[in-house]
């Protein structure tokens, strides 16, 4: 792809790059081009585009990808019927029977089980490693290792990797280190910058911004590997249609002042809890006493709208404050743009129970929205009281 955009600013970027106007009609949005097929001039007579079928390229998730590829600074984007699609697509392109992947000892339940109970039955194995640790990382790789998975910061202890360090690793091991850059999103952190060979998103989340649209994304600068994943996307069809591509990309317009405010009302929210009798622990990068903030503060521009806390009194106190928010609401996902609260180790990380990934119980996580901080603030006091 080229991007006419390329030399502008995120915010330009995020509005114009893959979103000319469209050249028939004017039209200043992309059109929601919702057909399945495409007529030809003549039997492989592709018209203006090459469109033909799609499941293989459709021109509103074109003008997304483009303008995906162009916010993560890379050469190609692909997009997915859901996250979890995105990841399917990218170990079975990496891997084969008997090779190796490394996850993070909290890595998204998802990742984990698709990993764990799909992959684990085609030969594939896995370590899951405390990625903050560079020396436990380079331990863990094997001659068939041929990813290291990242996320950073991790869901949903907000754990945090030095990237540029595990793409050292993992390139020292001929093998490709993938970054799910869903926490941080593009307008915070640019993993493939830093030397990641594959970022992956959960478009269901800060891109699409809003929790009314499912989706995925990789991006990749490596053509071969743009090339394999394209191919196995085409070949299994997890495809989004028109309609959740055009969200997405209307998600991605908002994302940069989003991103801003989800952080600025983190912190607020973060102040408020770190002094709170009843909070035991906050996690949060930006917390200067938190185990990964000086790499997070090198490779982040800020520190989210994530937060996780432990409260005293255990499992049944953190369900208990789960239960009493009004503002935020009881509910998994995160990343849009209301607040969300839930208990992991009985809902996202579920799946995790009994394993090294297990979640402690007395764990809440927030998704801090853009509503008016001294609400949001507020409504946890209640909770918490
Ligand atoms: N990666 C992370 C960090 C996630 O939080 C999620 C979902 O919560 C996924 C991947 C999977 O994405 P999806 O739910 O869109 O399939």
């Amino acid at each position: 792809m080229t991007d006419s955009t390329a030399r502008h600013g995120f915010e330009t970027r995020a509005i114009h790059a893959g979103q000319e106007p469209d050249p028939h009609t004017g039209s200043v949005i992309v059109p929601i081009y919702q057909t399945s097929t495409f007529a030809q001039d003549g039997v492989g007579g592709l018209r203006a585009g090459g469109y033909e079928y799609s499941r293989t390229a459709n021109p509103t998730r074109s003008a997304l990808e483009e303008c995906l590829a162009s916010l993560e600074g890379g050469r190609h984007a692909l997009a997915f019927a859901s996250g979890m699609a995105a990841s399917d697509i990218t170990l079975r392109t990496l891997v084969r029977p008997g090779d190796h992947v490394i996850i993070p000892d909290d890595a998204y339940g998802g990742t984990f089980r698709l990993v764990d109970k799909v992959l684990s039955q085609w030969g594939v194995e896995h370590t899951p490693v405390h990625l903050s640790d560079v020396d436990a990382v380079r331990a863990a790789v094997r001659p068939q290792t041929k990813a290291i998975w990242v996320e950073t910061p991790t869901n949903p202890l907000l754990g945090i990797a030095d990237i540029a360090a595990l793409a050292g690793i993992a390139h020292d091991a001929e093998a490709r280190l993938v970054v799910d850059n869903t926490f941080a999103t593009p307008y915070l952190q640019s993993p493939l910058g830093l030397g990641a060979d594959v970022v992956l998103h959960s478009t269901t989340k800060y891109l699409g911004g809003h929790s009314d649209v499912v989706g995925g994304a990789l991006i990749t600068s490596d053509d071969e590997l743009h090339e394999k994943f394209a191919f196995l996307r085409n070949a299994a069809g997890s495809v989004p249609g028109p309609f959740d591509s055009w969200l997405t990309l209307r998600g991605l317009k908002t994302l940069a002042v989003r991103m801003d405010r989800h952080s600025d009302n983190a912190e607020r929210v973060v102040e408020a809890l770190v002094s709170h009798p009843k909070v035991t622990r906050v996690y949060y990068p930006g917390l200067v006493e938190h185990g990964g903030h000086e790499v997070a503060a090198k490779q982040m521009r800020r520190f989210g709208g994530m937060v996780s806390f432990t409260v005293a009194g255990g499992e049944q106190a953190a369900l208990d404050v789960c239960a009493r928010t009004k503002l935020f609401t009881l509910a998994e996902s995160l990343g849009g743009i209301e607040s969300l609260i839930e208990h992991p180790g009985k809902m996202t990380h579920a799946s995790t129970a009994g394993s090294a990934l297990q979640v402690p119980d007395d764990l809440v996580r927030l998704s801090v929205g853009i509503e008016s901080a001294d609400d949001l603030v507020e409504d946890l006091l209640v909770a918490l009281a």
